[in-house]
């Protein structure tokens, strides 16, 4: 059995408590690897280690650390095909999105980063006559990233990718359901020549590795990617303790139809909204709300789109939605379509668990599902149940709508589909959310700020503003002779 090690100090070590848990193939049910139950021990290991390296890889050459992560990236790109077959294995996500955005994106985070950090400029002020300013951006030290499931690597490299190039030493965290490509990661970072401790990776549990790292006195800020009441109680240890926090947390996203937009991009584009990823992107929409004119058209058509959907071996090719994550998670799924139910929602497709055959008889799966007869207010449509389900709902005003999306206590994207321009400023002004598409949606410039309001989170992601995240800004004030 594969048997998953820690990253710590360069080397690849089992936990010290010797202890491994199960790590399980979605689409199988089985197990297939074992993953290090680590504690806070290992996280104090790690942290060590990272203290040692953090003098000398703080205070080295961009070009070096450049060079490095230009390193990682290539390393990744030549490993694709195996990064992506462990990744759809781990997940059970369908290995074309794994080979064609998964792992290029983890790719690129690397490549981006490496070259983000040559132009990161600070500023001078001059107070005329009488002094000069200069702000310096130094690298923080020990950070920490921590990263979710539902898109393994890319997340996790997201994080990790800023944080070294900025010249931080890090204690990433990958989630404990799809630890794999982590690892994998972990033998590229030794091949690629990152000096020791300068990247510790550990394995396990949130409730154990998790909460290790926020109480670590040592670790010095947090960027975390996940759940909303993960991230709250993330904010509740690290927060007294004064520690920077990036948090990226869950999202009730709202898709707004109007009956102007271009029917066919909006059709074809909200398939991939609703379900890519059998739903569990943080970024899909799913609550959807069409104009009332064009509502019964929109169903038929989305209905009979999401119904020719292949529920299948996410190994296959011709497979549009894989497995979902975990049983825990499947069971979590099912218990929203029946509390929708409940609550006065008609299931127009799918709303049941898949059986497949030969090998995949025990995965997990769920066939895509439309339900429609709620209101905006219902807990289905107030709760994030982040997997292959989503609302459709019909409106009349943009008033109606516009306070139907902003509902939800959530606030990370909206999609909103029209032609008209002055209704695009009207929304995208009055949108609670941190990411708006308009006429798109994933649409992804690294550039741009990426985040959440309300209790989707807390600071922006992406470009420059990750940089800024893991640096701390100081100011020398010299006074002219
Ligand atoms: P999760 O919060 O359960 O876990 C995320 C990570 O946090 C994992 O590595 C987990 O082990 C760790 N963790 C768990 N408890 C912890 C604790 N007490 N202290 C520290 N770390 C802890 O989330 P998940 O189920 O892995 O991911 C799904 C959630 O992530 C959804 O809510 C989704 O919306 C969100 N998400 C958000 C974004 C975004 O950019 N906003 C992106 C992807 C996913």
């Amino acid at each position: 059995m594969n048997k998953i090690r820690n990253y710590i100090n360069g080397e690849l070590v089992s936990p010290l408590s010797k202890k491994y848990m199960d790590n399980i193939n979605p689409t199988t049910g089985k197990v297939y690897a074992l993953i290090p139950d680590s504690d806070a021990s290992d996280i104090d290991l790690a942290t060590q280690s990272a203290i040692q390296a953090k003098k000398e890889w703080g205070n080295s050459s961009i070009e070096y650390r450049f060079k490095i992560l230009m390193k990682i990236a290539d390393l990744i790109e030549r490993d694709i095909e195996t990064l992506a077959l462990a990744e759809s294995i781990d997940n059970g996500k369908p290995l074309t999105l794994a080979r064609n955005i998964d792992i290029p994106r983890a790719v690129s985070n690397f490549q981006f980063f490496a070259t983000a950090i040559k132009h990161f400029a600070s500023n001078a002020h001059e107070l005329t006559g009488e002094a000069i300013n200069y702000t310096l951006k130094k690298p923080i030290g020990v950070v920490a990233c921590i990263s979710p499931w539902n898109l393994p690597l890319y997340s996790f490299t997201w994080k990790i990718a800023p944080a070294l190039a900025a010249g931080n030493c890090v204690i990433a965290k990958p989630s404990e359901i799809t630890p794999m490509t982590a690892y994998l990661l972990s033998k590229i970072c030794m091949e690629a020549g990152l000096p020791k401790g300068v990247l510790n990776i550990v394995h396990g549990l949130g409730s154990k590795v998790g909460n290790a790292i926020s109480e670590h006195i040592d670790i010095k800020a947090i960027s975390f990617t996940g759940g909303t009441e993960t991230g709250r109680q993330i904010a509740k240890t690290a927060a007294p303790m004064f520690k920077k926090l990036s948090l990226e947390l869950g999202g009730k996203n709202p898709n707004i139809i109007f009956a102007d937009c271009n029917y066919e991009a909006m059709l074809k584009t909200t398939l991939k909204s609703s379900f890519a990823n059998q739903g569990q992107i943080c970024l899909c929409g799913s609550r959807i709300f069409i104009e009332r004119t064009l509502y019964k058209k929109f169903k038929t058509d989305f209905v009979e789109k999401t119904k020719a959907l292949i529920v299948g071996d996410p190994l296959m090719e011709q497979t549009d939605i894989g497995a979902i994550v975990s049983k825990q998670h499947q069971d979590k799924i099912m218990s929203y379509i029946e509390l929708a139910k409940k609550e006065g929602g008609r299931i127009l497709c799918g709303g049941e668990k898949v059986k497949l055959d030969g090998d995949n008889a025990e995965g997990f799966f769920i066939s895509p599902t439309i339900i429609e007869g709620l209101s905006a207010s219902c807990r289905t449509n107030q709760e994030e149940i982040f997997g292959p389900v989503v609302t459709i709902m019909p409106f009349d005003t943009e008033e109606e709508v516009l306070n139907y999306a902003n509902s939800t206590v959530y606030g990370l994207s909206a999609t909103l589909w029209t032609d008209s321009n002055a209704r695009i400023n009207r929304f995208t002004n009055t949108l609670e959310a941190g990411i708006i598409w308009v006429n798109s949606w994933l649409l992804r410039d690294l550039r741009t700020p990426f985040g959440g309001v309300k209790d989707s989170g807390i600071g922006r992601e992406g470009g420059f503003h990750a940089l800024e995240f893991f640096t701390e800004t100081k100011n020398i004030c010299i006074k002219y002779e």
